[in-house]
């Protein structure tokens, strides 16, 4: 009886797993390409809408959303905060039984800036060439959003009974100072209600040789934090040399700096990235991914570490980037700076890394400043890889992509992720499409592009992960 119990419930149990992830497979053939059409549509008109940023203009966006909500009976309000620079979110939302707490599914409605005459065809025209469809956004993020708003009116359609809130999420500005977030977190938190989960994007999934080579989650990133160093000293005549004067000490501090090893520290997120991608590397890569550990402690790794890709992800790390002394090279200046382009690990203390520095320089001479105020400084968060969100999302990547490892990040880059954690939010880059290493770097580049078949598919793949988390069974 014990066994048979057992055995029943291993059977209910992967049932229920099963039906989780096969939710795309029950809608008919001929649906799910009406589907697909209409993303590819969506696709294409969305990518006309110029948002550039600046100046934004995204409540053409939000209004480009709203008018397909809207005949779709799907709930949804424009906030227009900012109406002298058409600046607006967009916030529609599905209700589920409350059972469980809200889904967002967040989107930013800007682009970078484009030079039109480096592009095949003009960046604003949505033009399909060569099976790819062409756009500012169709990688950095419209694409992405267009997938989110085909799943709100797919599970709109087929009439999904959900155990939470699934909420669309458009918002302005995120390419340059965040003000759209900002607003929302400020004034319409309420809205929002106590959501568990949040999508956007930041994930990444590697197409090589025709296959998915890996599907990564942004589950952390690191913060950036800027400084500015400056010595001063006697200013005098070149052809007379001062021992003390601010360019020698400034080079005196940055030699310092540049030969400082900071402490390597091994996050729950890049050791369960390296667990999972050993399998992957050669035999020698294999086996530093698997003994980091222990490496971390060993003089040997230590000194071979700063040349080697896997350095951002164990420490905090210093780029020297800007020089600047004298104007006139007969002229010893009064003042030499140097600019600092540092980024901390999640959790990391900003004053407590810039106290270290000084520390290190210790020269009464030589200032270490942060080019922006310190309170507007950031925390680098993460989110768990044990969640439910996460166990679906693998299931459904294992669908999709069969033996293609899911493994989570820690990105170097800023995504809004950052924002929402700090909510409570478990928030997850992840994008429904892959693309190959050139594709990617189209993203705020020339001619960004999105093949035609991502597009189709891509949407399918989000809504088995919103109906895997969000579905009543
Ligand atoms: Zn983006």
């Amino acid at each position: 009886l014990r066994f048979r119990l057992k055995l029943a419930a291993a059977l209910l149990s992967f049932l229920c797993s099963y039906s989780a992830v096969a939710q795309s497979n029950t809608i008919p053939p001929d649906r799910l390409n009406k589907y697909s059409d209409l993303a590819v549509q969506w696709l294409q008109e969305y990518l006309r809408v110029d948002t550039t940023n600046p100046p934004g203009n995204e409540a053409q966006a939000a209004a480009f959303f709203k008018k397909i909500l809207d005949e779709e009976g799907i709930e949804n309000q424009v906030f227009e905060f900012d109406p002298a620079h058409h600046r607006a979110n967009i916030l529609a939302r599905l209700h589920g039984s409350g059972a469980k707490r809200p889904l967002i599914l967040l989107n930013h409605m800007d682009v970078v800036t484009s030079d039109a005459s480096r592009w095949a065809v003009p960046p604003f025209s949505g033009q399909i060439l060569n099976g790819a469809i062409y756009g500012r956004g169709a990688q950095d993020m419209k694409a992405e959003g267009l997938a989110q708003l085909v799943v709100m009116v797919m599970l709109k359609r087929e009439k999904i009974a959900l155990d939470r809130d699934v909420i669309f999420l458009g918002t302005s500005d995120e390419e340059v100072d965040g003000s759209g977030t900002d607003w929302v977190i400020t004034n319409k938190r309420d809205l929002l209600g106590d959501p568990e989960y949040l999508l956007t994007e930041g994930g990444y999934n590697l197409l090589e040789k025709n296959k998915v080579k890996y599907v990564a989650l942004d589950v952390a990133e690191k913060a950036t934090f800027w400084l500015r160093v400056k010595a001063r000293g006697k200013p005098g005549h070149g052809s007379e040399p001062l021992v003390d004067s601010a360019p020698d000490r400034l080079v005196r501090a940055l030699a310092k700096i540049i030969n400082y090893q900071s402490e390597l520290k091994l996050t729950p997120v890049v050791e369960e990235y390296l667990r999972v991608m050993a399998p992957y590397q050669t035999p020698e890569r294999a086996r530093i991914y698997r003994n980091i550990r222990a490496l971390i402690k060993d003089p040997a790794f230590r000194a071979h570490l700063k040349s080697d890709e896997l350095n951002p992800k164990l420490r905090n790390t210093i780029s020297l980037t800007r020089l600047s002394g004298s104007p006139q090279t007969n002229v010893i200046p009064g003042e030499a700076t140097a600019n600092l382009d540092v980024r901390l690990l999640p959790g990391e203390d900003p004053q407590v890394f810039l106290a270290e520095l000084n520390r290190l320089i210790a020269d009464s001479n030589v200032t270490i400043e942060p080019e922006s105020p310190i309170k507007d400084f950031r925390i680098a968060n993460s989110s768990p890889t044990d969640s439910e969100l996460y166990g679906v999302i693998r299931k459904v990547a294992g669908k999709y992509f069969p033996g293609t490892p899911v493994v989570p990040s820690l990105t170097s880059g800023y995504t809004e992720n950052q924002r929402y954690r700090s909510l409570g939010i478990v928030s997850y880059g992840f994008s429904p499409y892959a693309a190959t290493e050139e594709e990617s770097t189209t993203e705020h580049g020339d001619n960004e592009r999105i093949r035609v078949e991502e597009v189709r598919r891509g949407p399918r793949i989000l809504y088995d992960v919103v109906v895997g988390i969000s579905a009543a069974h």
